[in-house]
């Protein structure tokens, strides 16, 4: 287990050791997938199958020997770790969803979310983004050619070329401009009415996170980034980012809007911002707990 500094975000703190090194051990896996202590996750379409009781979602894990009966030979099984009592832990990406449909369903981890636990968000999040990947990058991007799958499902090899394809992780800044005892919140136009979040984009190759979010504060609104706190991190599993949260102290208030990327950005004082975090603010309100955004903000609130 690694001793790190709580992490308050969903998708993060798995319970399963990853057990890397197991993945290029064939022999291992073969007996894994037949073991009675196995579980498998199935999904189909990257919507993970679940059952729910009482406005609580659970994934629908089921046991070695439902493999056979539910995949098809080139369906996608993703070894996903080991949990505290060393049981192998798969996902199963199947191609014929009827087979469960008496059990549970099939639904978007998105919505679903919330009524997740914390550690099955986690475990779920990470075969999603996996599935994801290996659904956008079925050819070599070297040479065109059919890629296969490789260890396990975390690897992808290209017969003719032989170039190696490791799952891709997003970078994303997500930011929230601070000035004193006011933040900036920006709002897109699909959003729903009075919903205001944290300004965000993709880090760029050549910059650091802290250039990213200084760069992204100012093409968005016109504040200029002094200095970069960062809060926390979050895998977010739509498809692939990984969430980079921060508070970004900026030097002036006169907002300039991009237009193709906000539709208005307001600045809320202390008071308010704990109204948005509460989600009793009169007139706005801000993403869920569920999303990093949340979370940066409500730490700004406490600071
Ligand atoms: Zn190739």
């Amino acid at each position: 287990m690694l001793l790190l500094p709580h992490n308050p975000n969903a998708f993060t703190r798995s319970p399963l050791d990853r057990a890397g090194h197991r993945r290029r051990d064939a022999e291992w896996l073969a007996d894994a997938r037949k073991a009675d202590a196995t579980r498998v996750i199935p999904f189909f379409e990257r919507r993970p199958f679940v059952t729910e009781e009482d406005g609580r979602a659970a994934p629908g894990w089921l046991g070695a020997h439902a493999l056979a009966r539910i995949t098809a030979p080139d369906d996608l099984l993703l070894f996903l770790g080991l949990d505290a009592e060393g049981a192998a832990h798969f996902a199963v990406e199947i191609s014929e969803a009827s087979l469960l449909a008496d059990i549970g369903r099939f639904d978007d981890l998105r919505a679903l979310g919330p009524r997740l636990s914390h550690g099955d968000l986690a475990i779920l999040g990470c075969a999603k983004s996996i599935f994801e990947w290996h659904a956008r990058h079925r050819f070599c991007a070297n040479c065109g050619q059919r890629s296969c799958i490789a260890e396990a499902g975390w690897k992808r090899e290209c017969p003719a070329c032989k170039a190696e394809h490791f799952p891709r992780v997003d970078p994303v800044v997500i930011m929230v401009p601070t000035l004193g005892e006011r933040c900036l919140l920006g709002r897109q136009k699909v959003w729903p009415r009075g919903m205001h979040s944290a300004l965000a984009g993709y880090v760029e190759p050549g910059e650091t996170v802290e250039e990213a979010v200084a760069r992204e504060t100012l093409e968005e609104a016109g504040l200029r980034v002094r200095e970069v706190r960062v809060h926390s991190t979050q895998p977010w599993p739509f498809p692939h980012s990984l969430m980079i949260g921060a508070l970004a102290d900026v030097e002036n208030d006169d907002i300039t809007i991009d237009g193709n990327e906000l539709e208005s950005a307001r600045w809320f004082t202390r008071d308010e911002a704990c109204q948005l975090v509460a989600g009793n603010h009169p007139d706005c309100f801000a993403p869920p707990a569920f999303a990093i955004a949340h979370q940066i903000l409500k730490s700004w609130t406490q600071g």
